[in-house]
């Protein structure tokens, strides 16, 4: 975080650096997008005040301010903008809401609002982009999380995944409704003959059930046709024949890779690898609940992708994705007491 330093000195510089991220190009207003701005002065917490020339216009005022913050997520937080550079900062190094309480000096109900605001973010811009798919070599498997189902923060029994050896019923079985809502990893390999390759590409779901209808639209939507994909035998992947080069490794069978005639491996392993990170991740927020599971698994997605990156770098990307969402998804979330339907993102 070293290099946050310079501009946790005070609440101006700390603004400087946000509108900077925010418009690497020259402020624009962001009621009409043009660049007639003149700035005014600044408001009591370092935020710098802007007046749309064409917006006054328009509305026939003397002024039509915007600050710094208008239509961002950061909006209607009383956060200082030097205690939000702080707090993303924490975010960043996987801290919970007390954590981020205790380091930031900030109430933890504040906290845990933050930590919403900014996985929610997150989830918005990039973990509903459209246009990010995997490709080449591509892993499938699914897992299950203990969470609470009624949108209450509780306690629960910590995650365990189902046994190794599954019987396709025990698997099928758990769903999102008896409170331990499954999770769909895609990932796609690292190109290990590209020394600038980035990180395994992963992308993961919460789902309400393992069942072909519900995972089928995720995947053709996620995982290019053509790519090679790998499951092991469970038979809900059976589908993707007709689009990828399937193929399984059959652990039921005790068989967890194998080498093809053609030189493939064929496992799983990079998936289950990242499953026992992503569960280490998820036991810092005990308790976790339904409602905001999908957030947290969100920001570890994010992170994780972004991981190959130099921190101030992923920090900037944070940013980047956050100033181009409106909130809109949490907004919507705020009214639905538990975690919004999948088929609102895939249609
Ligand atoms: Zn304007």
């Amino acid at each position: 975080m070293r290099h946050l330093l310079p501009y946790l000195q005070d609440d101006q510089k700390a603004a400087d650096y946000l509108r900077q991220v925010r418009w690497p190009d020259g402020v624009t207003c962001p009621r009409c997008g043009s660049a007639a701005v003149e700035p005014r002065e600044r408001c009591d917490n370092g935020l710098q005040r802007f007046n749309c020339v064409p917006c006054a216009q328009r509305s026939r005022q003397q002024f039509a301010m915007f600050t710094d913050w208008t239509s961002s997520i950061f909006e209607e937080s009383k956060l200082r903008p030097l205690e939000w550079l702080l707090v993303m900062g924490l975010w960043q190094l996987k801290l919970n809401a007390t954590e981020i309480a205790a380091a930031a000096d900030i109430q933890e109900r504040t906290a845990q609002r933050c930590i919403n605001l900014l996985d929610g973010g997150i989830y918005e811009t990039y973990h509903l982009d459209p246009t990010r798919q995997l490709e080449h070599q591509v892993e499938a498997d699914e897992c299950y999380q203990s969470a609470g189902s009624k949108g209450l923060a509780r306690e629960v029994a910590r995650r365990e995944r189902a046994p190794r050896q599954r019987g396709l019923q025990l698997r099928g079985r758990a769903t999102a409704e008896m409170g331990r809502p499954p999770l769909l990893g895609l990932v796609q390999r690292r190109d290990k003959t590209d020394q600038d390759a980035p990180a395994a590409q992963v992308y993961l779901e919460v789902l309400e059930n393992v069942r072909t209808a519900t995972i089928k639209p995720i995947i053709a939507a996620k995982v290019k046709s053509g790519s090679q994909f790998f499951t092991d035998e469970y038979n809900i992947y059976h589908f993707t024949q007709a689009d990828y080069d399937h193929r399984t490794v059959n652990h039921g069978a005790g068989e967890y890779a194998r080498h093809d005639p053609d030189g493939t491996c064929v496992h799983c392993n990079t998936m289950e690898g990242l499953w026992s990170s992503l569960r280490n991740f998820l036991d810092r927020f005990k308790g976790i609940s339904q409602r905001f599971l999908h957030l947290r698994v969100a920001r570890y997605e994010f992170l994780h992708n972004y991981g190959h990156l130099h921190w101030p770098q992923t920090f900037e990307a944070t940013l980047r994705s956050l100033f181009s969402t409106t909130g809109d998804y949490l907004r919507r979330m705020a009214h639905q007491h538990r975690r919004m339907p999948l088929t609102l993102c895939y249609r």
